[in-house]
């Protein structure tokens, strides 16, 4: 499972999301991510830095009011966002990416 989550994570890359917050992909996933909730976290964490302890504290409790009800880690892996992003994101690593960067 971590490998696959892992896996899946690296395909996302590293660098900050090119969400515009249209919220098109909000209406068709199933289990209600908060996507581009998780996509403005994905993006502050990026401009914070990895490897500062205090900031990736607050980050964290940032990510988790922010995406409360729907976080990167509801994601089912249904597919059913594919192709849904006019920004052309690939949604589904980019939920495994901040599941490691904020739920583990
Ligand atoms: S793959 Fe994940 S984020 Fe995309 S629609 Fe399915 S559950 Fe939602
Ligand atoms: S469809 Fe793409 S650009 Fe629009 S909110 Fe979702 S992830 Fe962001």
């Amino acid at each position: 499972m971590r490998a696959r989550l892992e896996e899946d994570a690296a395909r996302a890359g590293a660098g900050t999301v090119l969400c515009r917050n249209c919220r098109f992909c909000t209406t068709v996933c199933p289990v209600g991510v908060r996507i581009p909730d998780v996509m403005t976290m994905i993006n502050l964490s990026v401009a914070a830095g990895s490897d500062d302890v205090r900031s990736g504290d607050l980050l964290r409790r940032a990510y988790e009011a922010r995406t409360a009800g729907g976080p990167a880690s509801a994601c089912v892996g249904c597919h059913a966002c594919d192709g849904r992003c006019p920004q052309g994101i690939p949604i589904i690593w980019q939920m495994a990416r901040a599941t490691l960067l904020f739920e583990r």
